[in-house]
């Protein structure tokens, strides 16, 4: 019996020992195999697959021309992709780029308005915005669906096998629905980590330039650091243009740049930014591929009081702290230039595209402290805020709440109030500048003066300078009206009291000749919450174009009978929860 059970203690312990040696040879198998797994399928994932097996044709068939290109600065984000014409109207046919699946299509009355995904075998994922509308068959099975689900506004996502796709295949109409200027199609390639690729730079679709990239305006700006918050300025420029700026013993740039090509007026975007004083490069930016996580960091790229004074978007050397963007940046003293004596200077600017054509101006500067000795000494006024921090700010009736990294860097925050003449039921709060921006938004709180009755109709407004009033939203509770901001402004309470108005597009009794019938639908305050629109007591879809304000219902698509008279019924109710019913009968 001892002797067994040694031997089974032997056997065992031989077993234990062996277990590691067992589990890392497996292990190494399977690490190994995956390791191959992994490299193979970067290997189709991969460049020289894209342009191999993978190739991505232009999708649509009439002639090239770019309306905007990747990359481009606009408001609190990049351009992720690339903007086709298309002769000015809606309807050209777009065909698939290459083949794969259609992996997801959006319905939206703002953004990308009606948009279609396909995913291609190498991962890769072409994406096509503002559509007029789709291929028969995928339109078919979207009408389908709102019905089923009774919502315009939609979001279907596909396996492989749903809807298949070949290279050249017509799979939608080019359009303009969403945020969209005018008939246009905006094509995307988005890699399997969902980043937006740089259409032309990867070769994707071939467009010529040979054009270099032109420089709108150059800004300086002095920079002081002394209070623990920066502070910046613009600098007059002399008249003559070939005399020395005067500039304090720090400062910074700001560039106002387009690239341009053949064959377009589109102003496109420019790839890099390098800066130099004399030899020295001073900055260098390029801007490359940005993830859609990062592209609102672009508000701290610019300068962002000439963003909010001008809608221009000029590039600045200057890296503030909470810049996410500052990896695609290599600089000295985060951007900002010092001149260490009063000895002449030279500040270059050089500007290339994606195609390496190149932009070159120097500019003299000379220091001169003399100048700027006031803003340089001068104590700033207000509450001293750190980007990194929460911070909150409280003062007779007002509160803000700021999130952390919600500032790129230190402030002196400022807050006055000013009797309203539009409003009795809150002065008007003139909470910090537009000219800062705030990456996240921030909360306010404002007391509220009216009647209890009348308190489930308020809401925060914003002032415009012409004295109009903008509703922002949020809602009353304990005293206060409560929301959220995205940008600091001039802020106060207003009522929403009145109903949405309907407008249709046809008189009671009429005789409809037309497909569709149309209605103008708006709130002035609080906007619009929810709309529905029944025929003969059942839901029809009816599609909403937010630039329009216009709600269209297409009668075919109505399933009802043919010429008989119909009862139409069309609920608005905005987000005060005031309502509009219209009522109407049409023969059709
Ligand atoms: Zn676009």
């Amino acid at each position: 019996m001892k002797n067994r059970y040694s031997n089974v203690t032997a056997q065992k312990r031989v077993a234990e020992w062996l277990l590691p040696f067992v589990l890392f040879i497996i292990s190494t198998v399977v690490f190994e195999s995956s390791l191959f797994a992994q490299q193979k399928d970067l290997k189709i994932a991969g460049r020289e697959a894209v342009e191999s097996s993978v190739v991505f044709r232009y999708p649509l068939e009439v002639p090239m021309s770019l309306s905007g290109n990747y990359g481009e600065l606009r408001g609190n984000h990049f351009h992720s992709g690339i903007d086709f014409r298309v002769g000015g109207v809606s309807g050209a046919p777009i065909y698939a780029t290459e083949r794969g699946y259609i992996s997801k299509i959006t319905v939206s009355p703002t953004g990308y308005g009606n948009a279609l995904y396909i995913t291609h075998p190498n991962g890769y994922v072409s994406v096509y915005g503002h559509l007029q509308k789709y291929a028969e068959h995928i339109q078919k099975y979207l009408v389908d669906k709102q019905y089923e689900k009774e919502s315009f506004r939609i979001d279907l996502e596909f396996s492989p096998e749903d809807f298949p796709v070949e290279k050249g295949e017509l799979v939608a109409y080019a359009g303009n629905t969403g945020s969209s200027g005018g008939p246009h199609l905006h094509f995307e390639i988005r890699n399997e980590n969902n980043l937006p690729l740089s259409v032309l730079e990867h070769g994707y679709v071939d467009a010529t330039d040979h054009l270099a990239p032109v420089l709108n305006r150059v800004d300086f700006y002095g920079y002081v650091n002394v209070f623990g918050a920066p502070r910046t300025f613009r600098i007059q420029r002399p008249r003559d243009a070939s005399a020395a700026i005067k500039v304090p013993q720090y400062f910074y740039v700001a560039i106002d740049a387009v690239d341009k090509m053949e064959g377009t007026h589109a102003k496109l975007a420019v790839n890099e930014y390098k800066v130099y004083l004399d030899s020295d490069l001073v900055f260098h930016l390029t801007i490359g591929e940005v993830p859609f996580e990062e592209s609102k960091y672009i508000n701290s790229l610019i300068e962002y009081s000439r963003r909010h004074n001008e809608r221009k978007s000029a590039i600045k050397t200057y890296v503030e702290p909470g810049n996410l963007l500052s990896s695609k940046i290599e600089r000295k003293n985060d951007g900002i230039i010092f001149l260490p004596d009063t000895l002449p200077h030279k500040v270059t600017i050089e500007l290339l595209d994606y195609k390496r054509n190149k932009f070159v101006k120097s500019y003299n500067v000379r220091r001169d402290d003399s100048l700027y000795i006031d803003k340089i000494k001068a104590r700033p006024q207000g509450t001293h805020m750190a980007w990194y921090m929460a911070n909150v700010y409280e003062r007779d009736g007002f509160r803000i709440s700021i999130p952390p990294a919600s500032l790129y860097r230190n402030i002196y925050f400022n807050l006055d109030s000013a009797e309203s003449r539009i409003t009795p039921f809150a002065p008007v709060w003139r909470v910090h500048t537009g000219e800062v921006p705030l990456h996240s938004g921030a909360t306010i709180q404002i007391a509220y003066n009216g009647p209890d009755s009348l308190a489930s109709k308020a809401l925060v407004a914003s002032c415009g300078a012409n004295g109009r009033l903008y509703g922002i939203g949020g809602s009353y509770e304990n005293g206060v009206v409560k929301a959220k901001i995205s940008t600091f402004g001039n802020y106060t309470i207003t009522l929403d009291q009145d109903a949405p108005e309907i407008i249709p597009n046809f008189k009671n009794g009429a005789v409809l000749r037309g497909n569709a019938v149309s209605f103008v639908i708006r709130d002035r305050l609080s906007g619009i919450g929810s709309y529905r629109v029944e025929i003969d007591g059942h839901w029809v879809l009816a599609r909403f174009d937010a630039k329009t304000a216009r709600l269209t219902v297409p009668l075919k698509e109505a399933r009802i009978k043919r010429g008989i008279t119909h009862k139409l019924q069309i609920t608005v109710i905005d987000n005060k929860g005031n309502q509009t019913v219209v009522k109407r009968n049409f023969k059709w």
